[in-house]
């Protein structure tokens, strides 16, 4: 079991990454999309661990909620909701325990894919951040039930996020900005997607 602060140390990784990334999300964006995706996200989770440290909060739930609420109000497009959606329902799910289990953040993280999918609508290679997000849920699952402890998993999602971002460079887009693009958002990976790996590998950085 691990402790809410151990949480906000995975959310602390997860804005350095981003931060550390930013260009080259923005990059990533800029080819398909609007080029805004590392700034974005870099403001978002900048003003996320302002709020963080200003205000500490001592349960998950308390942790996730100011994180997602943040995300939905410091980002716009179509980033904002969707990462925020998903911290949010983490949040919720977590609630208010004293330690957080590994079925617990696994759970959590399925309810934050679910919460993705109602908000965005995408599925299987769409080529958006669920190519990244739904097979790190699936791997943190497998690991558990194959009797991995939380860090063993969180590292077999994180290679899963990863090999989900690589998967979407040949796909064509079907949802968000680079859907616009029609076949000529193939040959390139997507930012959102891109992101979500940075999570996941925060995750199995943090001393889980
Ligand atoms: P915007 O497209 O509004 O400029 P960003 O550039 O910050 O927003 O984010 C783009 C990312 O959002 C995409 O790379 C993709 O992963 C994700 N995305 C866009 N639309 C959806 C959707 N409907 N469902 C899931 N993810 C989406
Ligand atoms: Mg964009
Ligand atoms: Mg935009």
């Amino acid at each position: 079991n691990v402790t809410t602060a151990v949480l906000e140390e995975w959310v602390h990784r997860f804005a350095h990454l981003v931060a550390e990334n930013r260009d080259y999300l923005t990059e990533l964006d800029a080819a398909i999309g609007d080029a805004d995706h590392g700034s974005n996200m870099d403001r978002g989770m900048k003003a996320a661990v302002a709020a963080l440290d200003a205000s500490p909060p001592a349960t998950p739930g308390a942790l996730f909620s100011k994180v997602g609420m943040t995300l939905v109000s410091t980002v716009g497009g179509a980033s904002g909701p969707l990462f925020g959606t998903l911290f949010l329902r983490i949040g919720s799910t977590l609630g208010d325990t004293e330690t957080t289990s590994a079925p617990q953040l696994a759970a959590a993280l399925r309810a934050g894919l679910g919460g993705v999918v109602d908000r965005g609508k995408a599925g299987p290679e769409d080529k958006t951040m669920y190519d990244a997000l739904a097979p790190a849920v699936d791997a943190l699952d497998a690991a558990l039930a194959d009797g991995a402890d939380l860090a063993a998993g969180l590292k077999h999602a994180s290679d899963a996020a990863a090999a989900g971002r690589d998967a979407t460079t040949p796909m064509l887009a079907r949802k968000g900005r680079a859907s616009y693009l029609g076949e000529r958002s193939v040959g390139h990976q997507d930012p959102g997607a891109t992101t979500v790996a940075l999570l996941l590998e925060a995750a199995a950085e943090a001393a889980f």
